[in-house]
Order: C-alpha cells, then structure tokens, then sequence
C-alpha cells in the first residue's frame, strides 16, 4: 500500500513527515475524508471546495493546485487498487523551526494522503448505535477542519469507553452542535426532520448537504434549529451523517432507548437513498 507523501508516492509503512512540520507540533493544518463507493469519489467537488475553504480560514495556501490534487486523489486510488473505503488528504502549513506565529519566510505547504479500505457501505443500516452525550468544550471555529482533534478524541473515547459509537457534543445551553466526527439528526414524533443550522459550531458536513437534497426530494419536512439532548431523548428517530458512516441510525442516546429502540422508517428511507446516491453519484 502506497502514501502520498509530498511529492512521492511512497510505502505507507515507511511514510513520514519532518519533525519540524507545524502540524505535527501546533496542528496547524487542515484535512478531509473522501468516501469513496465502488471506485467512485463521493461528493468530490464539495470536498475540494471545503478544503479550499479551510485552507483559505487559515491563510495556507493550496499545496498543488486543484486539478493535480484530482490527478494525485485518482493515482493513489489506483495504486491501492481503492473500491471502497476513503481518501484522507491533509495540508500543513509546512515545515520550519518552531514559533506560534506563522514562518516569516513563506514555507511550502506539507501535502500527505492516505486511503483505507473498508466493506462496502450497505442500504441496510443494521441495528443502529448508541451515542454518549458528552461536553462541547471546542473552540469557536468549528467550521474549519482543522487536525486540531483533542475535544473530538476525548469525547469519542469517553463515548467508546461507554459502549457508545460516537458522541453527542452538547454546548453549554444544552444544545447538541454535532458528533465527535459527524453531523446529528433527529425526527421529531411530529415529524420533522431537524439538524442544526451551519455555523462556526459546527462543520458544514458533506453528507448533511447532499442529504437535505434528498430529504428535499422525499418531501420532508426539514427544519434546521438547535436541539436539546432531552429533545433528542424524546426523538422517534434519531441519525448521524459523515462521509464514512453515510446515514447511521441512533438507537440509544446515554442508554435511553430513542423511539421504540428499533430503527426508523426515516432513518432507513434517507440511508437507502443515500447509498442510491453515492452508487449513481450526481445528483446534487
Ligand atoms: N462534524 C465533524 C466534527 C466531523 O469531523 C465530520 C467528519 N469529517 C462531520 C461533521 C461530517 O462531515 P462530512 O459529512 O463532510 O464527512
């Protein structure tokens, strides 16, 4: 297996990065996940674009441009002879001798990429996961995909440590802002479909786009406010969206069963729909 190493694709085992590289030291860097479903990228572009956004927050500027970063995404993929599973890509902002500030002389940005492989994503969600609620205690740029992880690392472990699958960030008014790594959804027993609106709290998910889409499609009602855990608790469903666990059903919530603790109809619909996508692609 091959990693994308500046420049050289390179054994993953024997991949590496200079110690003085400002993201291994200050995480001063940016990243995303591409799912990818039978050979196809999922949802390409709008990663691309969110990339771009990030490493534009931060001031780093693209490490190659856009059209080689497609040409490196597709070799690697090659390479690992990818069918499912993900791209990883990440950007430093390069290497220089240790200071807060940015290098005064301009430094390269550092480019890395990974794949992974992993079963093929199924329409069928199986039996749905349990989510732990756990302290928002990030900063206030959430937006960026920064590889600043720590609060998401912690939660996670907490949440795993549980017997949870993810966890539930919850901001001091009470509200969910998202998972650890992915977007939170529930269905109201009015039925409303509802996730929190895009702000610098949470990230502006892929999947949570291309998903009102296909809610939109379906003729569901969504609403995009701030929830309450409790809110949640009482949910009749309940969802998670990443690039990775596509559409995931929540069944339990800090133990407490959501809905009759079985997965939804909706939750089901919207996953089935989700995989019809990313199997066809194009459809935003
Ligand atoms: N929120 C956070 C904090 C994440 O890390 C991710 C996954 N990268 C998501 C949401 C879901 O985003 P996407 O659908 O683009 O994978």
């Amino acid at each position: 297996r091959y990693a994308y190493v500046n420049g050289r694709y390179v054994d993953h085992r024997e991949a590496s990065v200079h110690i003085e590289d400002r993201g291994y030291q200050l995480a001063d860097g940016v990243y995303e996940v591409v799912g990818v479903r039978d050979g196809k990228l999922i949802d390409e572009k709008l990663h691309i674009d969110r990339l771009g956004r990030s490493l534009g927050e931060l001031r780093i500027d693209w490490p190659v441009a856009r059209p080689t970063l497609g040409f490196i995404i597709r070799e690697l993929m090659r390479r690992n002879r990818l069918r499912d599973g993900l791209v990883y890509m990440q950007v430093t902002r390069g290497v220089a001798r240790r200071d807060h500030a940015f290098p005064t002389k301009p430094v390269k940005p550092a480019l890395v990429l990974t794949t992974k492989n992993s079963k093929r994503a199924e329409p069928d969600p199986g039996p749905g996961i349990a989510v732990k609620s756990h302290p928002d205690i990030r900063w206030e740029r959430c937006d960026i995909k920064t590889v600043a992880l720590l609060p998401n690392v912690l939660a996670k472990q907490a949440a795993r440590e549980s017997g949870a699958y993810e966890a539930w960030l919850v901001d001091g008014k009470g509200n969910v802002t998202e998972g650890a790594s992915t977007n939170a959804w529930i269905v109201t027993k009015g039925g409303e479909l509802v996730t929190r609106a895009t702000d610098n709290a949470i990230l502006a998910g892929i999947t949570r786009h291309t998903l009102k889409v296909l809610a939109g499609d379906l003729q569901l009602k969504l609403v995009e406010r701030p929830f309450t855990l409790a809110e949640a608790k009482d949910a009749k469903e309940a969802f998670i969206t990443s690039a990775t666990s596509f559409v995931t059903p929540v069944v339990k919530i800090d133990g407490d069963t959501v809905g009759d603790g079985k997965v939804g109809p909706t939750a089901r619909r919207l996953r089935e729909e989700y995989v019809r996508f990313a199997a066809d692609g194009e459809a935003v």
